[in-house]
This record gives structure tokens, C-alpha cells and sequence, in this order.
């Protein structure tokens, strides 16, 4: 399936800022929805690899995406569940490296994904 990248704001922003606070298109947060991917800026592979991940959870599908942000919104497991499989994705892209895993572990149980988990907790799980 293919993604398609869009550089502009996905429609109903401030609808998506509203649900997610630490979501800002202007400071590089990416989104993405069905098989769009929403950014600011050029993505690096790692970070077209995360997404991707997200696109393939939401089987590339606007109907999907829905169901997968009503589900992400207010199940954290499932937010846990989803965010990992990402982020075990970009780590692989990064070649593991120690680097990658103590950046990727800070970002996963940080405040934009709602604290889901503890930094040894994010380290353990995304080097499985
Ligand atoms: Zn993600």
C-alpha cells in the first residue's frame, strides 16, 4: 500500500490540537490519517518507517484511521500498543544503535504520547 506525504496541515486542526495538546504542525509533530502522512517538514527514513507503521494499523483507510483514533484517544494499552510497533520500527531504521534507543525510549514515555510508560519501561520494550 502506498502512503502519501502532504505538507500542509490535515484538515480539522484544531480539532486534532483540541484532542491532542502537545500536537503543533509548526514545531515538525507529525500526523498521520488513513495513508496521509501530514508534516512540516522532509522526513527522514526512520521517521517514514514510524509512520508507515501507523498508516498500516489504519489500513490505510480514512473509515479505519477513525475507529483507530477513538480507540487511541481513550485506551491507553492500546495507544501503548500502537506507538510501539512504531517505535520499534524506527529503532530498527536507526541500526539499534544506544543512541537511538535512549532517544526513541525519552520521546515514547514522554508527555506527547500521555506518559504511557516509565523510560526503563520504553527501553525494555522497544529493544525486544
Ligand atoms: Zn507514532
Amino acid at each position: 500500500m502506498e502512503t502519501k506525504i502532504i505538507y500542509k496541515k490535515p484538515m480539522l486542526y484544531f480539532l486534532i490540537k483540541l484532542l491532542f495538546r502537545d500536537y503543533n504542525f509548526n514545531n515538525g509533530v507529525i500526523f498521520s490519517f488513513g495513508n496521509k502522512i501530514y508534516t512540516n517538514k522532509e522526513l527522514k527514513i526512520w521517521k517514514r518507517g514510524h509512520e508507515f507503521i501507523h498508516c498500516k494499523q489504519m489500513k490505510f483507510s480514512s473509515i479505519y484511521a477513525i475507529i483507530h483514533f477513538i480507540k487511541y484517544l481513550f485506551l491507553r494499552k492500546f495507544r501503548l500498543k500502537s506507538e510501539l510497533e512504531a517505535f520499534q520500527t524506527e529503532y530498527l531504521l536507526l541500526g539499534k544503535t544506544e543512541y537511538a534507543l535512549h532517544e526513541l525510549s525519552l520521546n515514547l514515555s514522554g508527555p506527547l504520547y500521555g506518559n504511557l510508560c516509565s523510560y526503563h519501561e520504553a527501553r525494555d520494550l522497544i529493544s525486544q
